[in-house]
């Protein structure tokens, strides 16, 4: 419980007096053509998750030219790029890299055409998380918070992420013998670019703000034989069947109406022919939600009502169903409200009011929740970036223009108003954080 306490603490009581408004304005003004120069490259040259070897290359050539020691071997291709600029906190500020397997529908001169090879198949990619406003907002942080850097002390960790979209990359940076050897942050932060609210607007959503993902293939046994003479069998399709049903009495019977989940059955295949009663049907499920309690119970669960149905069924204990969570685990995002009381006062004060909003929880996730989950729980906060233009909201909310998800083929942010915006953000939380004690 401490060190939900401790930002709180460490934060100076004059309520961060100083303004860094007009020299943040001025330098984000200068360097706007760079960022839609940065963000066009990276959107044209999207890699895949684990595959972000160009990407990362790029990035570190940008980050050593600004002063930046990298340090590698974080994991896939994560690195961190680190400023040590005398004594003070350690802050850390994490982009992700990777594209997604979409082809790319936005009709943008600068839209990807990039393709990779899986199994002989020829796989589009396209930056349809915006991982690419990420890094690009991430990049222009990186050359403010260099140049400004006699306004603060401190050390600045900015770490490069590889697959975020498979939940593989924060788990082999923090376990990387590399990461551990870099200072312990103080404070970690991150965006994630939101699809519907205004370009450059700062979504904040304290504790819980995005699910715990698991994702698990169930496979289900029966005896196959003769659809003619199905008394002969026990007959795992009706018997999956009956579990499919029986599994949504989860969540709407063993959790409370005000702890969320989900469990969705995403897959389901068994059987070849009409007149055949298969040996076993097989389950691809996504599980959701945002406390360990919740999580664990979903899965005792899962398994009491499947090994209770194929008993009733007439299954010996060999033939109970096999149960696979797959190595794709991520936890939830916490994050800590203190810093977020902390983040939003800061912001509101360098960037207005409205630049600020409270946004709901969501169950989609994001593996940054891996960050804060280590052995010290550090203060983190995964602040949400609005990325729509004006006309567009307005268009939107009249009905007359639909605005695409994340990981459409036609997601397309107005990254011109969105990084300048990230960057300004940003590095407004940094400088403010920076002034408090560690
Ligand atoms: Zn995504
Ligand atoms: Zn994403």
């Amino acid at each position: 419980m401490l060190h939900k306490l401790l930002p709180l603490l460490l934060l100076p009581l004059s309520g961060f007096s100083q303004s860094f408004s007009p020299l943040l304005n001025k330098e984000t003004e200068t360097a706007k053509e760079q960022y839609s120069q940065w963000y066009q490259l990276l959107h044209a040259n999207p890699e895949l998750s684990t595959q972000e070897i160009n990407t990362a290359t790029y990035l570190k050539k940008e980050l050593r030219s600004m002063g930046y020691s990298i340090v590698d071997s974080l994991g896939f291709h994560s690195f961190a790029a680190v400023l040590k600029n005398g004594s003070g906190p350690v802050l850390l500020y994490r982009s992700d890299m990777d594209g997604l397997p979409v082809k790319e529908e936005t009709g943008l001169s600068f839209a990807s055409k990039a393709t990779f090879k899986k199994e002989g198949q020829e796989i589009p990619a396209m930056h349809a998380c915006g991982h690419d406003i990420h890094m690009s907002s991430w990049l222009g942080t990186a050359s403010l918070m260099s140049r400004l850097r006699k306004q603060w002390s401190g050390t600045l960790i900015l770490l490069a992420q590889s697959a975020e979209e498979t939940g593989q990359g924060a788990k082999q940076v923090v376990q990387s013998p590399a990461f551990r050897q870099l200072p312990g942050p103080d404070y970690q932060l991150a965006f994630h670019d939101h699809a519907a609210l205004p370009a450059g607007q700062a979504g904040f959503c304290d504790g819980f703000s995005m699910a715990a993902v698991d994702m698990m293939n169930i496979t289900i046994y029966g005896k196959g034989g003769h659809g003619a003479a199905p008394h002969q069998t026990i007959d795992p399709v009706l018997l999956a069947a009956q579990y499919v049903t029986a599994v949504q009495s989860i969540v709407s019977r063993n959790l409370s109406p005000n702890d969320p989940a989900v469990i969705t059955i995403g897959a389901i295949h068994g059987g070849t022919a009409g007149n055949i009663i298969p040996n076993e049907v097989t389950l691809k499920l996504t599980i959701r939600s945002y406390s360990e309690a919740t999580r664990q119970l979903i899965f005792d669960r899962l398994k009491t009502l499947g090994n209770h149905l194929a008993a009733a069924a007439g299954l010996e204990k060999d033939k109970m169903p096999v149960y696979d969570l797959l190595d794709m685990s991520i936890p939830s995002v916490y994050n800590d409200p203190a810093l977020g009381k902390s983040l939003r006062t800061i912001i509101t004060k360098e960037m207005g009011e409205a630049a600020c909003t409270t946004v709901p929880p969501v169950m989609i996730g994001e593996d940054f929740g891996v960050y804060s989950r280590q052995s010290t729980a550090i203060p983190s906060y995964l602040l949400w970036i609005g990325t729509v233009a004006p006309e567009r909201m307005a268009k939107s909310t009249s009905g007359k223009e639909e605005l695409y998800s994340l990981h459409s083929s036609k997601f397309a942010p107005a990254h011109s108003l969105t990084i300048p915006a990230a960057v300004k953000m940003m590095s407004s939380c940094l400088l403010h954080l920076f002034k408090t004690k560690p």
